[in-house]
């Protein structure tokens, strides 16, 4: 996590950690109205750096404030060149970077009314999100028992703060029972998403994932759709349900954070042979491959720096 010598882009402006501070009268602290992102620079074979889908993420954070219904007082280009400042002027090379936009102090009713909306990039070095082992061996997840929100209570396609309090239900009670993660059913029990994760099975040869209703749209997910595609997999985004998950040759993750996570079993029944599937560890390798600038297909996601 950030140090507080570590170097915060607050509102267009690179201040220590320790400097950049907000009021604890902020909207955002009472209400949950912040939007943010979660995007990663990986260091390539050749020595340089690359953010990994730079203006996918950045304009995503955009959609998510217009849903919520406030403007973020800077632009894309603005936005985009923060980023790419803030990775130099903390000499990260590689890492996770974590842009978040929130309704600001003054008015202290839920109306947001003239509020500042303020903006912080932080940076960080980050491994594996769900533990070394994870991306290897694959992980232990449980169904939870709190249901992804409606459709038509949290907006699902943005990224937002108060959104959060589902997935940090569902994230404690899976550890507290010794899982790494949870999955979320839809309010119809389909299966939807984990709690900053996109989901994905393999069954029969055959691909499948949540279609964009109650999930986030995963830059992550985009990219494996793209990706299983081009290595000739048959993909569908298509509602499954929980007992197909059960009887799946493979499930896994797909997320910035969690990058490709492997599931090696489901409510305590063995996924395919209980170890990560040929299909998730190809997709792996291929997103790595894709990140790293080690394929040429997909250098247009790839923003270059060094410092
Ligand atoms: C961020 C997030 C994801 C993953 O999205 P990426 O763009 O791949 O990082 C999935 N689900 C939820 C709820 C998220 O917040």
């Amino acid at each position: 996590m950030a140090h507080e010598n570590e170097k915060i882009w607050f509102d267009g402006k690179l201040l220590p950690a320790k400097d950049a501070q907000v009021s604890v009268l902020t909207h955002a602290l009472h209400y949950g109205t912040a939007v943010f992102e979660g995007i990663r620079a990986y260091q390539c074979p050749d020595g340089s750096s690359a953010v990994f889908r730079l203006n996918d993420h950045v304009k995503r954070l955009l959609n998510s404030a217009k849903i919520l219904g406030f403007s973020i007082p800077h632009s894309h280009e603005e936005l985009c060149k923060a980023i790419v400042d803030t990775l130099k002027a903390n000499k990260l090379a590689e890492g996770y970077i974590r842009p978040l936009s929130f309704v600001g102090a003054g008015n202290l009713g839920v109306w947001p009314g003239k509020n500042p909306i303020n903006t912080i990039i932080a940076v960080w070095s980050w491994g594996a999100y769900l533990g070394p082992e994870a991306l290897e061996r694959g992980i232990r997840v449980r169904t939870s028992s709190f249901t992804r929100s409606n459709v038509n209570g949290m907006m699902s396609k943005a990224k937002a703060a108060g959104n959060y309090v589902n997935s940090v239900l569902a994230k404690n009670e899976a550890v507290q029972d010794g899982y790494d993660e949870a999955i979320m059913l839809d309010t119809n029990g389909f299966v939807s998403e984990a709690t900053g994760e996109n989901f994905f099975i393999v069954r029969n040869g055959l691909i499948k994932t949540t279609p964009l209703t109650s999930v986030l749209d995963g830059i992550t997910r985009d990219s494996i759709l793209k990706i299983a595609a081009d290595m000739g997999y048959t993909v569908v985004e298509q509602l499954f349900t929980r007992d197909e998950v059960y009887i799946a040759d493979e499930a896994f993750f797909s997320g910035t954070a969690a990058e490709v996570t492997p599931i090696r079993e489901v409510d305590n029944r063995t996924i395919g042979e209980g170890k990560a599937g040929p299909v998730a560890k190809a997709l792996q390798a291929a997103f790595f491959k894709a990140a790293k600038g080690q394929d040429p297909r997909y250098a247009k996601w790839l923003t270059h720096y060094s410092f």
